[in-house]
């Protein structure tokens, strides 16, 4: 088979079948977009390496998922409405089972969240995938790090440390569990829903607190979270404090909404919550003091928890 027909087999016809958002598709030296008049374009590109982002022999198909959906994570962040997406992968060989089933994934994860691929590159090389994702935001209004503001509430979507402790239990988690950190659902209904009403987000891809860490000091601000408030994976209430702390802190591949929102927008929030079909929880409030402080509960003589258990996800720690 040649570079050109798995090209065609794999990506271009089954990119095909989906809806057509872009003027121009796979086949040109370029794709063409058109956003709405009064959008801006959103544009992220995020990289799967082999051994490092996944294990070489992860499924096939959930890593086709996976690829997109943390992808459209970051469009959710900034509350941004998927386009169209970009595929450059590198493969050691071509395995067409193992092609079926990766496209199988990724069309599944596109066709869900109505994202079109409109172009990438094909190469021979240690297997390596990197999407770049292109959506549409509100002009001006799109949920920018920088934009938390002194007594904003802090809410995050979902539950969080359910996808490290799939990665801890490994072969013997549930399938639930395993979902969770294979299959994430990027938050796309609620960061587009948010877009009126709050005013910084982030998707926790490397620990709440260290996400939240880049949404502090890109507004220049701090935090205080309170643990008993935070949202854990169910299978997590029946593990040890440290643990579930841990886990729900610096936990990473959760994929959730953290952001911010004015106290007097608590009600359009619960409502955006609700039309998205996501769970939201109120877990802290922005303060101008810098630096981040976990509370065990809220309230002025309520201890601080261990700051080793805030450490989030770093490649080259
Ligand atoms: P060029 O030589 O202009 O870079 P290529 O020969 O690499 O073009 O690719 C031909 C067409 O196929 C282009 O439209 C390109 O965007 C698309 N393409 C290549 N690889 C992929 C892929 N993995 N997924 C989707 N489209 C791809
Ligand atoms: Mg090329």
């Amino acid at each position: 088979m040649t570079e050109f027909e798995l090209i065609a087999r794999y990506f271009e016809k089954p990119a095909k079948r989906l809806h057509h958002r872009a003027r121009l598709g796979i086949g040109d030296d370029c794709a063409l977009l058109a956003p709405r008049a009064g959008h801006e374009l959103a544009i992220s590109t995020d990289m799967l390496v082999a051994g490092r982002h996944f294990f070489e022999k992860v499924d096939p198909a959930s890593l086709g998922w996976k690829t997109l959906a943390v992808n459209l994570s970051d469009l959710a962040a900034m509350g941004a409405r998927p386009l169209a997406f970009t595929l450059a992968i590198a493969l050691p060989a071509i395995d067409e089972a193992w092609l079926a089933a990766f496209a199988e994934g990724l069309f599944g994860c596109a066709t869900e969240f109505g994202c079109e691929l409109v172009g990438g590159d094909t190469t021979r090389g240690p297997l390596n995938l990197c999407v770049t994702v292109f959506g549409e935001v509100p002009e001006g209004r799109a949920l920018r790090r920088a934009a938390a503001l002194v007594g904003d509430d802090v809410w995050v979507s979902g539950t969080l440390g359910g996808a490290a402790l799939a990665l801890q239990r490994s072969t013997t988690a549930s399938t639930t569990l395993r979902v969770k950190l294979e299959r994430p659902i990027p938050r796309l209904r609620l960061g587009e829903a948010l877009v009126a009403v709050a005013h910084a987000a982030i998707d926790v891809s490397d620990g709440l607190a260290q996400d939240l860490g880049h949404v502090l000091a890109a507004s220049d601000c701090g935090a205080e979270l309170w643990l008993d408030a935070i949202p854990c994976q169910r299978e997590l209430a029946t593990e040890p404090e440290e643990l579930r702390a841990r886990f729900a802190l610096a936990g990473g591949d959760d994929y959730e909404l953290c952001f911010t929102a004015p106290v007097s927008q608590r009600a359009a929030v619960e409502h955006a919550g609700r039309t998205s079909d996501s769970a939201v929880t109120r877990i802290g409030t922005i303060l101008e003091r810098r630096g981040l402080r976990v509370l065990a509960t809220q309230g002025a003589d309520s201890r601080s928890v261990a700051p080793e258990w805030l450490a989030g996800f770093d490649h080259f720690r």
